[in-house]
């Protein structure tokens, strides 16, 4: 690619594969070092009508960098903090820093932003921003999306604009921030953000652990936990498997427990009514001191490291239910085990109805059927095919479905004329998300 070296700029030529073994194979990597620097290369881009991908640290679970001949933006290079307004309560940062980092640099100074997905020692906030990703503390603090307050974005044409101010309250127009974020790379390259920031959490915390006796018990608490008006920080589950995997891969010495861990943070009054709930659900709880919570917390964090490590390949689940459906959505998964005689291992963000059920590879044709089986109990309790990891390419098919039964052709045609309007050649990050689910829409596979 001699004319995109002419521009002056960092590249390379290798092949990648993201978290999940999805292949990445661009024409070239480059290295933008300045938001000019990415101007010039989507622009090249768009002169030449060639596909662009923007990567942060590859850690998607979807496919969404996945990529054959493109142009691979690696937004590395683009990892300083630009400013933490302590007045304003905002912090400015390129794409490319580091989450785990930022949140260090903020609590030196006594705030943080909530959002932690488990790989949040691994991921850029930019790649963060482009999924909405959630995360552990989401059931009381959301995704990404409710933290953006503000974004430099070059568009796939090459020209800059910024959209929403570093501000909260904010009514001026269409709300633009809300569409770029989560938008999957695929309506622009993102290269500033100016994220909401709140002060530490002042009240005493109380962490917990419970061996529960299986998921539905643990379900049962957490839709008990709600009605008693408990606004957990974290409620983390994981399955048996996982602890298994954490103890053979990472020597955790956690004790096995075949209805697996519920792991909670509540506010110090909320503790007596925790316990009684858990103990109306025959939970095994012990309180955690400072440092063991540390551990079980980073833990956690690494869990689906761990089944990786054991499955070598997997498909990453990610669907949510309302709370009040939780019960079923278990019983349904359960159903799906028996009949496609599989175990699927579940970490879950059990507190807001986020269930990451994962399909270890063996069989891929019975796994893709699996799959998507799994994604229809969202569809059919009133849910989501994904809360947080986004779609990429594996989900397309899932969300178009979601959106044709929950919302209607029409809101999918007005996604898809919102894609055509910002990136008019296709160029950006092509052949996902949206602009796959209309494509199979419109070939009838959406069914
Ligand atoms: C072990 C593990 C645990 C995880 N746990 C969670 C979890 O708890 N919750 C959760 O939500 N997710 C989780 N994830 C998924 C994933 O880590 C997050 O979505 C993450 O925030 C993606 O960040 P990244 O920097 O790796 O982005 P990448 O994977 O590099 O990219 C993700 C998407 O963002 C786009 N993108 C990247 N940078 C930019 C930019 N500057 N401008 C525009 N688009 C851009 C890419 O094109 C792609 O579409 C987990 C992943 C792993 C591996």
């Amino acid at each position: 690619m001699e004319s995109l070296k002419d521009l002056g700029l960092e590249t390379s030529v290798e092949t990648r594969e993201d978290f999940v073994n999805f292949r990445v194979n661009p024409r070239v990597v480059v290295y933008p070092r300045s938001e000019e620097e990415v101007v010039k290369v989507v622009r090249y881009a768009y002169e030449n009508g060639l596909p662009i991908v923007p990567w942060g640290a590859g850690t998607s679970l979807t496919g969404a960098v996945s990529c054959e001949g493109c142009i691979l933006l690696d937004m590395r290079h683009m990892s300083s903090i630009l400013e933490i307004n302590d007045v304003d309560w905002f912090v400015r940062v390129q794409p490319g820093v580091n989450l785990e980092f930022l949140n260090r640099k903020l609590m030196e100074r006594g705030f943080f932003l909530p959002p932690d997905p488990a790989s949040f020692f691994l991921c850029s906030v930019g790649g963060a921003v482009a999924n909405s990703s959630g995360g552990m503390r989401g059931v009381k603090y959301g995704t990404f999306r409710d933290w953006v307050l503000s974004l430099r974005v070059v568009l796939p044409t090459g020209e800059v604009v910024q959209v929403g101010e570093p501000f909260r309250k904010n009514r001026a127009g269409y709300d633009l921030v809300h569409l770029f974020t989560g938008s999957e790379g695929t309506l622009g390259v993102v290269t500033e953000i100016w994220f909401r920031i709140i002060p530490l959490p002042k009240e005493k915390m109380i962490s917990l652990l419970s061996f529960m006796p299986d998921l539905d018990s643990t379900a049962g608490v957490i839709q008990d936990m709600r009605r008693a008006g408990i606004l957990p920080e974290i409620a983390e589950y994981i399955d048996n498997e996982v602890i298994v995997a954490l103890n053979t891969q990472l020597s955790a010495g956690l004790r096995e427990s075949r209805g697996g861990l519920l792991i909670l943070r509540v506010e110090e009054h909320d503790l007596e009514k925790m316990r009684e709930i858990l103990g109306k659900w025959h939970g095994e709880t012990s309180i955690l001191s400072d440092e063991e919570w540390e551990r079980i917390y980073s833990l956690r964090a690494q869990s689906a490291i761990a089944l990786k490590a054991m499955a070598k390949e997997m498909y990453v689940e990610d669907i949510v239910v309302p709370v009040s459906k939780l019960v079923e959505a278990v019983r349904r998964l359960k159903e799906l085990e028996e009949k496609y005689q599989v175990k699927m291992p579940v970490i879950a963000h059990i507190g807001d109805g986020n269930l990451h059920p994962n399909i270890l590879l063996k069989d891929r044709r019975m796994a893709d059927e699996l799959f998507e089986e799994v994604g229809k109990i969202a569809i059919d309790l009133g849910g989501s095919v994904s809360g947080e990891h986004g779609i990429g390419l594996q989900k397309a098919r899932l969300m178009g479905l979601q959106i044709q039964r929950h919302s209607g052709v029409k809101v999918l045609e007005i996604m898809k004329g919102i894609k055509d309007l910002v990136d008019p050649r296709g160029i950006m990050n092509p052949g996902k998300y949206v602009e796959l689910a209309y494509k199979l829409m419109k070939q009838g596979q959406n069914e």
